[in-house]
């Protein structure tokens, strides 16, 4: 089975305008098109060098001259693209999964996480027997085979299906028959059932797994409100903690009605969970001054791009300080934010932004990212994009 569409007999030469060097030998793998001499004309997903006269060996990649992200760097140690190149990047990323999840307690996490594994562009969840392919755009989508990479999946691991699921358009079968409903997997033991093919993303949000861990093991006798519970991740490993009761909310009614069957399906009372499909903001703005011991705030990311960063400030800021308001004396608030364009720093200053405006102040007890699973390269901050803050209110 082949791995690369991509076939290393023609290769686009690019030369780097800026000296980037430092930056490309760190392991960052993008290029930007301001970076370069000249954009040659070739097809979308060719393999390229990028040559520099403080570089050797070149860099080598794949090109996307209609991308932002012109190159994006697979190697710069002299490696060339080949079958043999891939192999090695997907078995690497496959034993880091193998030592991370032994035994069986979590069989729900991400496999390939793109730029982080060494495989730019190719990111695969797996959920159990079952693995869900995404590609990063039309680079991406040129460069990797998708069928060869689901075969090998598939034959490393003994999964019964992989499903692609493109940006746009319907998902398919690559490997096995599509799924039928849903497929259930584990996290830290904790039961769920995912809607791989409906569900936004690949199904699940794998990458809060540690920060729900923190949740669970400070929910005890806690009344909990959870925002943006889509299918109720948070909410069940409260319930498991010994939360009194929780309320899960999001606006989409296919996601908290799937949430209501991930508590039941862990044997939680289902009188102790009080779903809700609505608009958050709106939820908190008609809570009538009502408050829980515990507020777990995991929204979409208000900041899809560089230029609507400015408003996703207020947003973040805004919904911070409501959530702020609904904690109870004492009690605790947990923020996230998986918006790329938000640092670390930054999401802090919203938190601090928020909680003054409640009136309140906090102390950082957890202060948290994406698992393992989803590694980033050092050099590249912009990917590590998950940002998680638990903290006690006064
Ligand atoms: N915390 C979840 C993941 C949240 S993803 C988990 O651990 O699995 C973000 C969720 O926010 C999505 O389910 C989306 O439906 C929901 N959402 C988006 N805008 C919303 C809004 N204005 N109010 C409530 N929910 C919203």
């Amino acid at each position: 089975m082949s791995l690369l569409q991509a076939r290393p007999g023609k290769t686009v030469s690019l030369e780097l305008a800026l000296d980037l060097v430092r930056n490309v030998k760190r392991g960052h793998p993008w290029i930007y098109p301001e970076a370069l001499k000249s954009r040659p004309r070739a097809p979308i997903g060719s393999i390229a060098t990028l040559s520099h006269k403080r570089l050797a060996p070149d860099a080598v990649g794949y090109y996307d001259p209609s991308s932002p992200i012109v190159l994006r760097i697979c190697s710069v140690d002299g490696e060339a693209l080949d079958q043999a190149w891939a192999e090695r990047r997907l078995k690497t990323a496959l034993a880091l999964r193998a030592r991370l999840f032994p035994g069986g307690e979590t069989t729900g996490y991400r496999l390939l996480n793109g730029e982080g594994d060494g495989v730019p562009g190719l990111v695969v969840d797996r959920y159990a027997d079952t693995a869900v392919l995404q590609l990063d755009g039309l680079g991406p989508a040129a460069f990797w085979d998708k069928a060869g990479v689901a075969a090998f999946l598939a034959a490393e691991l003994g999964l019964a299906r992989v499903v692609y699921k493109p940006r746009k358009g319907e998902p398919e079968a690559l490997v096995g028959a599509p799924p039928e409903g849903e497929i259930e997997f584990v996290e830290h033991g904790v039961r769920f059932r995912a809607d791989v093919v409906r569900g936004q993303k690949t199904g699940f949000f794998f990458d809060q797994r540690e920060n729900r861990a923190a949740v669970r093991a400070f929910a005890s006798g806690r009344s909990v409100l959870n925002l943006f519970s889509y299918t109720g991740g948070f909410s069940v490993y409260a319930g498991l903690g010994g939360a009194s009761e929780v309320t899960s909310v999001d606006i989409a009614a296919p996601a908290v009605e799937a949430a209501a069957r991930n508590w039941e399906l862990n044997g939680l009372d289902p009188d102790a969970h009080r779903v809700e499909a609505a608009d958050a903001f709106e939820f908190l703005a008609g809570a009538g001054g009502r408050t829980w011991d515990l507020v777990v705030v995991d929204p979409p990311s208000f900041a899809p791009s560089r230029a609507a960063l400015e408003r996703a400030r207020s947003a973040y800021e805004k919904l911070f300080g409501a959530a702020a308001r609904a904690v109870s004396p004492g009690g605790a608030l947990a923020l996230a934010s998986c918006s790329s364009h938000l640092d670390e720093a930054a999401f802090l200053e919203l938190a601090q932004k928020g909680v003054s405006a409640a009136g309140r102040r906090a102390v950082v007890l957890t202060l948290k990212g994406q698992g393992a699973d989803h590694p980033y390269p050092l050099a590249c901050p912009e990917l590590r994009y998950l940002k998680f803050a638990l903290m006690g209110l006064d």
